[in-house]
């Protein structure tokens, strides 16, 4: 890291290290979102397991959240983001990156 930092932030670089902390975010098995109605639930909707890249998506995923709670039918496609598509599935663990 020090070195990392001694061509990209030098004055850091021989600074006192003063701490880490772990940080932990949900990754699916895919990396894809789970975004969609749930199966067993129609009044429920389902939006997590972002993988990292939830953030850059936010006003989108209001857009389809906001269509799914009216009984709208979303713009988009959301097989690809389907709960249903871990059916069966063996529970998977992984440590963030
Ligand atoms: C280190 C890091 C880097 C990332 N970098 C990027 C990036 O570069 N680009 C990108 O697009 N995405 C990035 N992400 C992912 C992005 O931050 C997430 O996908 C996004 O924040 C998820 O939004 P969310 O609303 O689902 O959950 P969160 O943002 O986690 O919001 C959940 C909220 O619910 C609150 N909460 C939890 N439990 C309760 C409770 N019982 N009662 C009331 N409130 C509760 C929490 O305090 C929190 O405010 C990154 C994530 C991390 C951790």
């Amino acid at each position: 890291m020090r070195t990392w930092l001694a061509s990209h932030l030098p004055s850091l670089a021989e600074g006192a290290w003063v701490g880490s902390k772990p940080c932990l975010y949900t990754l699916t098995p895919d990396e894809h979102f789970v975004l969609g109605p749930h199966p067993s639930y129609a009044n429920v909707s389902v939006a997590c397991g972002f993988s990292g890249h939830g953030f850059k998506f936010a006003s989108v995923l209001g857009e389809v959240l906001a269509d799914l709670a009216t009984g709208s039918k979303p713009a988009y496609d959301l097989e690809l983001f389907s709960l249903r598509r871990f059916e069966g599935a063996a529970p998977l663990g992984r440590a963030g990156h």
